[in-house]
């Protein structure tokens, strides 16, 4: 029998990577629903599979903020089991805070925390009843430390992993592993995608002219990180399968494999001056006092 894996937000990104190579299984160990919320962009995943894969994928309408479309895609799995879910769909959100409308940031919870939520709640009674499952879902070190200029991005992050790790304790208890899949920068649509007070924008007038400097050094930083550190979507599916493939599963992957420093600092120094400190240091490093 094939494991049964939907995961959300395959119209690029690591979703697409991943449905792409659990479709392609060289054991066509999966039968893979690859959800997304815009069905027009399907092209995309259909040419990465080269059409040779009708009997390991299938490709269904799914915006995690619209909960009936996530039981339509739900009663529209044949097996009527899902072994593996992957809650992947997400957004960012970029620029000072003062600047955000409390629509946009509300946008953000919408899909990175209830979108993630919703999908699990939708799947949970019958995992459960099932007796086994598999949860995994794709997490940011934005989730783990702060980033200026991102803290509704961050927010919605950290509340994933409080979600997560509740979660956890209790699905033990059913034989159904949770995993967070820790990003750092991955090449992806993100940045394109997300939503982002640019530098030409006429609210940047109304903020003050240091703020302005530090965003300005932020998305340089931002820029160059992207351009020199991240992975690629591959290295993320990787470990996607790792954690699929486990027979116990554990609760945190890092895609780098390793604790992230920062993350390192907030346990080793908790009360969160150093970890501030050094965050500081690596954005703004001139501006450092
Ligand atoms: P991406 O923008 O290429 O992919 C995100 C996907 O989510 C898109 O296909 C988008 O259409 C989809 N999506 C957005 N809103 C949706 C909704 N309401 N319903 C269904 N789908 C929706 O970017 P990505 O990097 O592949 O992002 C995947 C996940 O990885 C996100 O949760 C993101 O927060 C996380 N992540 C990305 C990075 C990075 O640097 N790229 C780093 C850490 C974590």
């Amino acid at each position: 029998d094939k494991k049964v894996v939907l995961i959300t937000g395959c119209s690029s990104g690591i979703g697409l990577s991943l449905a792409v190579r659990l479709a392609s299984d060289p054991n066509k160990t999966f039968k893979v629903y690859a959800t997304m919320r815009n069905l027009a962009k399907k092209e995309r995943l259909l040419e990465s599979v080269k059409g040779l894969h009708k009997d390991t994928l299938d490709i269904l309408q799914m915006d995690v903020t619209d909960r009936q479309s996530i039981l339509d895609a739900r009663d529209r799995v044949v097996e009527k089991r899902v072994d593996i879910l992957v809650c992947n769909a997400g957004v960012g959100l970029m620029g000072p805070l003062e600047l955000q409308s409390l629509d946009t940031m509300r946008q953000i919870l919408e899909v990175n925390l209830f979108g993630t939520i919703q999908t699990i709640q939708a799947f949970l009674p019958e995992m459960k009843a099932q007796g086994q499952g598999r949860i995994l879902v794709t997490g940011s070190t934005g989730g783990l430390h702060g980033l200026p200029f991102n803290e509704v991005y961050c927010a919605s992050k950290f509340a994933i992993e409080g979600a997560c790790e509740s979660l956890a304790v209790l699905l033990q208890h059913f034989n159904i592993h949770v995993s967070l899949i820790e990003c750092g920068p991955v090449n992806t649509d993100f940045l394109v995608n997300l939503q982002k007070v640019e530098l030409g924008d006429t609210s940047l007038e109304q903020l003050d002219t240091h703020t302005l400097g530090l965003y300005e050094k932020y998305l340089q930083h931002c820029d160059s990180v992207f351009q020199n550190a991240a992975q690629d979507t591959e290295d993320i599916v990787k470990v996607f399968l790792d954690a699929i493939q486990s027979p116990s599963p554990l609760f945190r992957y890092f895609t780098s494999g390793v604790v992230p420093p920062l993350t390192q600092l907030k346990i080793t120094q908790p009360d969160g001056s150093q970890c501030i400190r050094s965050m500081s240091k690596i954005i703004f490093s001139s501006e450092e006092k």
